[in-house]
């Protein structure tokens, strides 16, 4: 059984053949490249923590495939304490890191593949389960890194997969062999992909008889035959390709993962490492099962990049002068209500969570969507509010190689400095933080369409609001007679 530390996930990482390609260019060795090297420090965490005396209770758990201790992020929810666990775990490394640390997605995918492939084989006496099973002690013990890939690039989204003019919108089954299949098609914003051991590809709706080809669900090497990954641009990427440290605001993570458009090119998939392929009546359990256990996390990885901006703005209130302002200690409370009312959610959801046929638990759905929902909203205010606190400085500052130089350096330190008795360097960087979580990827656009954009959650609320009983109950209660 092995449960890497830091160093070697990322020497393991070295000997992929991985297909990469980041501003037109190939890249050699991602694990070097000053693009991705940040949001691979990130995942790193992940590994470390197992090792760490104080939170190997939260970050390593038993396998219960066999009995052996294994990297949380590899493990089978089996009970709502495990649930609890994971938004908890994902708190910590969120709060360490202060961006997304990628490795959730995958684990996720593994989850909702073990409860669907239970169900698929009760009803058709195929033998997915005992494949996913396998796979799954195979990252087990090698404690591999999983990217999850569900979003389609999708086309016109007004099309099911089959209506499609290009049929490669959605990814399909192009050939079924004796041996596997053969997959083509594109998914989209596959965070840690380039940092993954292994994609997990999922279907991303669901779908009826005539997408049959698309309701495939595999996992493949990164460094498959005919997978390219192509990275997804992000504001600031220029800072780090530049190795503007100071200027990139977290330095050592960044503020965002990161996310790649992962095409697969007539793709060899071995049956083992298949674990759907035409049931199109369980790809919406599917969906709906990956659905509740992604949107569970935001409310523990949102909250833990909230406290980093929390942390940031009270730091921006210091150097301001203005920390004693009540309006601006009003705003940091404001802050933290909200950003605990998301934690809140993932810990309701988790708590109310139940055991499947298979025996994995899951989170209860409908607090899981309305956790997710708060998300969708409560960042972008506390974002409005960490900025109002910063000022316009936040937008318009001058770059550390400005406040370096010998010709104007000493004009940057001597006007972005606030209150006196801290430094102007201090104060550019608690505002260059600030500036990168509230205008980067991995705190607002991921918190708006992670895990689904605001109106699939309110489609699954609206599923589970049981209105029907909530009007019989008002109307028992208002004396109304609903026969
Ligand atoms: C930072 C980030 C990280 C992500 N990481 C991952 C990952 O690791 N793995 C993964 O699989 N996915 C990932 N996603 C993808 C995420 O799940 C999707 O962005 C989300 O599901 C929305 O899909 P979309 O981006 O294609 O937007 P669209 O589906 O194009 O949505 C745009 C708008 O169109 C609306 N819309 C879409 N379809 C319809 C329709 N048929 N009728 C009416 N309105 C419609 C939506 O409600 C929304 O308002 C990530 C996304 C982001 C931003």
């Amino acid at each position: 059984m092995v449960l890497m530390t830091g160093e070697e996930y990322i020497r393991s990482l070295k000997r992929r053949r991985v297909k990469v390609f980041a501003l037109g260019e190939e890249i050699a060795d991602p694990t070097e490249h000053p693009l991705l090297r940040p949001s691979l420090n990130a995942v790193a965490e992940t590994y470390s923590l197992a090792h760490e005396d104080a939170y190997k209770w939260l970050a390593t758990a038993e396998s219960h495939l066999t009995g052996e201790t294994i990297n949380r992020f590899t493990h089978i929810h089996q009970n709502a304490h495990d649930l609890v666990c994971k938004v908890k775990l994902l708190r910590v490394l969120c709060e360490r890191t202060g961006t997304c640390i990628q490795r959730c997605v995958g684990w996720d995918a593994l989850n909702a593949l073990y409860i669907t492939t239970y169900e698929i084989d009760a009803e058709h006496g195929t033998s997915y389960h005992e494949r996913i099973k396998r796979y799954l002690e195979y990252v087990q013990q090698n404690d591999l890194m999983c990217a999850g890939a569900m979003t389609d690039v999708k086309g016109d989204r007004s099309l099911r997969p089959h209506e499609q003019r290009d049929p490669d919108m959605y990814v399909r089954v192009v050939e079924k062999r004796e041996d596997g299949i053969v997959v083509r098609g594109a998914k989209a914003h596959t965070t840690g992909c380039v940092h993954s051991h292994e994609i997990i590809a999922l279907p991303t709706r669901a779908m009826d008889e005539k997408d049959a080809d698309y309701a495939v669900a595999f996992a493949v090497p990164t460094d498959a035959e005919g997978v390219t990954l192509i990275v997804g641009r992000q504001m600031g990427d220029y800072r780090r390709v530049m190795e503007d440290w100071m200027d990139v605001g977290n330095y050592m993570y960044s503020s965002s993962g990161h996310e790649t458009l992962t095409v697969f090119d007539d793709v060899f998939v071995p049956w083992e490492r298949v674990f759907m392929c035409g049931e199109t009546e369980f790809t919406g359990l599917v969906v709906e099962t990956f659905s509740s256990y992604h949107r569970q996390n935001y409310g523990g990885c949102k909250a833990g990049m909230g406290d980093v901006l929390i942390g940031a703005s009270a730091l921006a209130a210091l150097y301001n002068g203005i920390m004693d302002a009540s309006h601006v200690r009003d705003k940091l409370v404001e802050m933290t209500h909200m950003n605990e009312t998301l934690y809140s959610c993932a810990l309701a959801c988790s708590y109310e969570g139940y055991a499947t046929p298979s025996g994995a638990y899951r989170p209860e759905p409908l607090l899981a969507n309305v956790c997710k929902l708060n998300v969708t909203r409560a960042p972008y205010e506390m974002a409005r509010l960490a900025q109002d606190i910063a000022g316009g400085i936040v937008a318009t500052m001058p770059s550390e190689r400005d406040l370096r130089s010998e010709k104007v350096g000493k004009y940057v330190a001597k006007y972005m400095l606030g209150k006196a008795e801290y430094s102007a360097e201090h104060r550019m960087k608690a505002v260059r933080l600030i500036e990168n979580l509230t205008m980067s990827t991995g705190y607002l656009v991921e918190s708006l369409h992670g895990a689904g954009s605001p109106q699939t959650q309110k489609i699954m609320i609206s599923r589970q609001a049981k209105f029907k009983e909530k009007m019989k109950n008002a109307a028992r209660l208002a004396g109304i007679n609903l026969e």
